[in-house]
């Protein structure tokens, strides 16, 4: 399991978890919480539709902590300028409305593209990892099953903590443990650190914001680009694990 994390010794060590609400940022909290000293999770409002996210974001890290007996510093930022520009089907009251198009101005992108976000998470979270001590940051980006989002990719990432950390004179790692995985071992990765329980029950991927639907992998409209992920995810780990 701690291949997935290869680099100092974590058990002394502060990681900031970037935590959406979804099945990856869930996975990514139960692997934090077993490999770090300490835990910090940050969530990013930004206009998004599925506004629910931040409420189960707060619902998961309450679970986690009472499963696990520890405690989760959390902190909730405002990302109103990604709002303000919008240009993405995943923020209310934008042009572009529909998930399951292309991309305006991207051609090869889906609707649901956010223009910068994870620059903009990444570059926030590690604002505060600076000011809690962490040396890492975690965030549940994945090349594999992604939906073409090019700020997911492992190049963008690595090039983005060079720069970071230039920018700072820091040494903080941004990991990624589910970069190469699909989402049929990311079910895998949350039974074994034991947050699958709390993966199907709480978390939200859902881009239509159903969380009134509940299906056997977890809440959602079960129609959107990202329930179909989620749901043929959750056929294959039964089949294959
Ligand atoms: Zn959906």
């Amino acid at each position: 399991m701690n291949k997935l994390i290869q680099e100092k010794d974590c058990k002394k060590e502060t990681c900031v978890v970037v935590m959406s609400g979804g099945q990856d940022s869930t996975t990514c909290l139960g692997i934090a919480v077993e490999l770090f000293k300490r835990v910090a999770v940050v969530t990013f409002t930004y206009g998004q539709k599925h506004g629910v996210e931040v409420f189960c974001a707060n619902e998961i890290v309450k679970e986690v902590e009472e499963k696990f007996n520890t405690s989760i510093e959390q902190h909730v930022i405002n990302v109103d300028a990604l709002r303000q520009i919008g240009n993405s089907a995943l923020i209310a009251g934008d042009e572009q409305d529909d998930v399951t198009k292309e991309h305006a101005q991207k051609e090869g992108l889906p609707a649901s593209y956010v223009p910068n976000r994870n620059a903009t998470f990444l570059t926030l979270a590690h604002a505060l990892a600076q000011k809690l001590e962490a040396g890492y940051i975690m965030t549940g980006v994945c090349q594999t099953d992604y939906s073409g989002y090019p700020d997911c990719r492992r190049e963008f990432i690595e090039a983005l903590e060079t720069a970071l950390n230039l920018g700072s004179e820091s040494d903080i790692k941004i990991t990624t443990p589910l970069m190469n995985v699909d989402k049929a071992y990311t079910f895998k990765l949350a039974e074994e650190y034991d947050v699958l329980d709390i993966v199907l029950q709480k978390s939200h991927t859902c881009y239509e914001g159903d969380h009134n639907t509940e299906n056997e992998w977890g809440f959602g409209c079960g129609k959107c680009p990202s329930c179909e992920l989620r749901a043929k995810g959750w056929a294959e780990f039964l089949e294959r694990y």
